[in-house]
């Protein structure tokens, strides 16, 4: 009878512990990893797997260009073992930011290795558009993650190789759909300068009103000289963005005639429930868009 109780007792203890020590205690292990926006986010989830815990400064749909950091943030940077960012100018409240949280985290910059594409009046940093880009971000996340967290270097090796081999099936996905577009088809219009990587990689020719930052509006005469790029080069199709005010490109396609070819996803990614919830339906969702608007 007693031994009954006892064995009792220390069956209750067990779960009594489990609840108290079992969820903290695996929590603990995780390495905490804040990505600055949410196309960054879904490659260190991927990466990571298990044995991270991502948290995204600038969310689904949010514009990183002109984002405005809360304090929570800097409390999300002053817990994490490392932080990951794009560079390249993108996140450029991001110094002070990791300033105001004490300074201690360990930043990591995904663009490392890829040669920057320069302009006259700025630095383009949306280098992720190109899906050989991808794959350096890729590298950089993997041995970022090995060198913070050696125990699960192999893990960080094996998730990295799997995606890495979906975005080679990927890269190849968007030089089909392209090459299905005539060549004298393949120009577009979007509302800021993001796809200048994509266009180097896959040969296809984006005009923008606006430059490679939201944070400015369009001039009144870069307004009248893109309208008569339109019309002079008979471009078929603009594009609206998820991140930025679809105003100004409808009233383009008025001036114009040329049509509404849906959206394009730029620097953002959407919610679970919208056409773009990962990197590699963002790029899918995108290169199907541009094919049906392009393709007569
Ligand atoms: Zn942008």
């Amino acid at each position: 009878m007693r031994m009954r109780v006892l064995r009792r007792n220390c069956a209750w203890a067990l779960v009594f512990c489990a609840l108290i020590w079992g969820k903290p205690l695996h929590a603990q292990t995780k390495v905490d990893v804040v990505a600055s926006f949410s196309i960054m986010g879904d490659f260190v989830t991927i990466v990571g797997g298990d044995r991270v815990r991502v948290t995204t400064l600038v969310g689904p749909n949010g514009d990183a260009h002109v984002y405005t950091p809360t304090p929570q943030d800097a409390k999300k940077i002053s817990d994490a073992r490392l932080v990951i960012v794009n560079g390249f100018g993108f996140e450029g409240w991001l110094p002070r930011l990791v300033k105001s949280s004490g300074g201690k985290a360990v930043i990591v910059t995904a663009t490392n290795g890829i040669a920057q594409r320069a302009l006259e009046n700025h630095a383009d940093p949306h280098a992720w558009q190109s899906v050989v880009n991808a794959k350096v971000y890729v590298a950089n996340i993997r041995d970022a993650l090995a060198a913070a967290d050696s125990a699960g270097a192999e893990t960080y090796k094996a998730n990295a190789a799997s995606y890495l081999a979906k975005l080679d099936a990927l890269d190849a996905e968007v030089r089909t759909a392209i090459a299905g577009i005539p060549a004298a088809h393949r120009k577009v219009i979007s509302t800021h300068d993001a796809f200048g990587y994509f266009a180097a990689a896959y040969g296809i020719e984006f005009i923008a009103p606006q430059g490679v930052s939201t944070e400015s509006e369009p001039s009144a005469r870069d307004l009248a000289r893109i309208i008569g790029q339109i019309k002079a080069a008979k471009i078929p199709a603009v594009f609206l963005e998820n991140i930025s005010d679809p105003r100004l490109m409808r009233r383009i396609a008025a001036e114009t005639g040329a049509k509404i070819g849906g959206t394009l996803y730029s620097d953002s990614l959407t919610p679970e429930n919208g056409a773009a919830p990962t990197y590699i339906d963002m790029v899918r969702h995108n290169i199907k868009a541009l094919a049906d608007a392009l393709t007569p």
